[in-house]
């Protein structure tokens, strides 16, 4: 990838490409003209399909003859919250999957342990979508193992706990609150409770990306071993592997927030420190819910997000297609943001982490 060039990616449903009547004729003039260059397929959510593998197909041939690289994108695990489209029901898990538990012992909704049934479930979707023709794939921010925020968190099921026992025969016995309370930064409690965590998901990753596909884990905002979210480590495994720096910021008031640019900034030099390389970071780019942050600050926002050296901008839509003022504000930005982009000297990502905390603000 040559670092000065923006590339611009969003995500649709097969759905919406095989039967929204204007896909054609509006809505791929209007991503054409903003620079769109990639489209994610978002087919697999929570253990269920959307679509079946021949819509995928012809969906993502449709999107090939329009000129535009089409790949795949997961919602993994679930989000422990309705964090579709606000107005929607939450999707239901498969009945084999687990919930994740909390520290209080409490199954929490929505939100999936990994175990063998997860990872053989993605592992045959994946495998599918290879026989397809598809080289990547990108699991949205749910592949993680805690919410937003601070604290140390994890999935603290029987059988996460019993893992945990096993590997770490020393703290056998000890209970949820306890690893919480003692596992204050930098003890051996903590490191052992995150490595136990992040092995869950680097198993995952390994286990369900199919040979030849390359991974994407879309790190949530502010994530990192608290969350079982380990960049490093995923790279030892994928050295190829793309991350999407987990920005947050949907909505106008988080924008209009005295900590708003430099929880951004922060959020994003952190993970690409750890990331080390500008090819394989994406951005997020999103207004949740839908029309929460104007046309007019995800333009600001993007031009924070070339700033901090993000090349690769992730126009995320959720499942609603950007409304027209937003392709609009694009399409006006487009000039500008390609030659601040083509401006803007990219960091230097030698390995040196950043070692100050991220900035937490809703
Ligand atoms: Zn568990």
């Amino acid at each position: 990838m040559n670092g000065n060039i923006l590339n611009l990616h969003y995500d649709c449903s097969p759905g919406q490409v095989l039967r929204d009547p204007e896909f054609f004729t509006k809505k791929v003039p209007y991503m054409k003209a903003a620079g769109v260059k990639t489209m994610w397929l978002c087919d697999l959510v929570y253990g269920r399909w959307y679509g079946t593998a021949e819509d995928i197909s012809r969906a993502k041939k449709m999107l090939e003859e329009e000129g535009f690289d089409v790949q795949v994108i997961t919602v993994p695990l679930g989000h422990g919250s309705n964090a579709l489209n606000g107005n929607e029901p939450d999707p239901s898990l498969p009945a084999d999957w687990k919930n994740r538990v909390d520290v209080n012992g409490n199954r929490m909704g929505t939100t999936t342990c990994i175990d063998d049934t997860v990872i053989k479930w993605y592992r045959d979707a994946l495998e599918i979508h290879k026989e397809l023709g598809f080289t990547q794939v990108f699991h949205d921010d749910d592949l993680r193992l805690g919410m937003f925020g601070p604290d140390l968190q994890g999935c603290f099921c029987d059988r996460c706990m019993n893992r945990f026992y096993q590997a770490y025969p020393q703290f056998d016995g000890m209970s949820r609150a306890d690893i919480v309370r003692l596992g204050t930064p930098g003890s051996e409690v903590r490191d052992a409770w995150e490595t136990i965590q992040c092995d869950s998901i680097r198993r995952f990753v390994r286990e369900t990306t199919p040979e030849g596909m390359t991974p994407g884990v879309m790190v949530m905002h502010c994530g990192d071993r608290r969350h079982g979210i380990d960049i490093a480590g995923i790279r030892k495994d994928f050295p190829n592997a793309l991350f999407r720096v987990g920005e947050s910021h949907f909505h106008d008031g988080a924008v209009n927030h005295p900590l708003y640019p430099s929880a951004l900034k922060r959020g994003i030099s952190k993970h690409l420190a750890l990331i080390g390389s500008v090819e394989n970071a994406f951005s997020e780019t999103t207004t949740y819910p839908v029309g929460a942050l104007s046309p007019e600050n995800l333009v600001k926002k993007m031009k924070v997000e070339i700033e901090c050296g993000l090349r690769n901008i992730f126009l995320m839509g959720g499942n609603k297609f950007y409304t027209d003022d937003f392709w609009e504000a694009l399409i006006a930005a487009r000039s500008e943001l390609e030659e601040l982009a083509a401006s803007t000297p990219l960091p230097v990502l030698d390995g040196t982490p950043i070692e100050d905390d991220f900035i937490w603000h809703g």
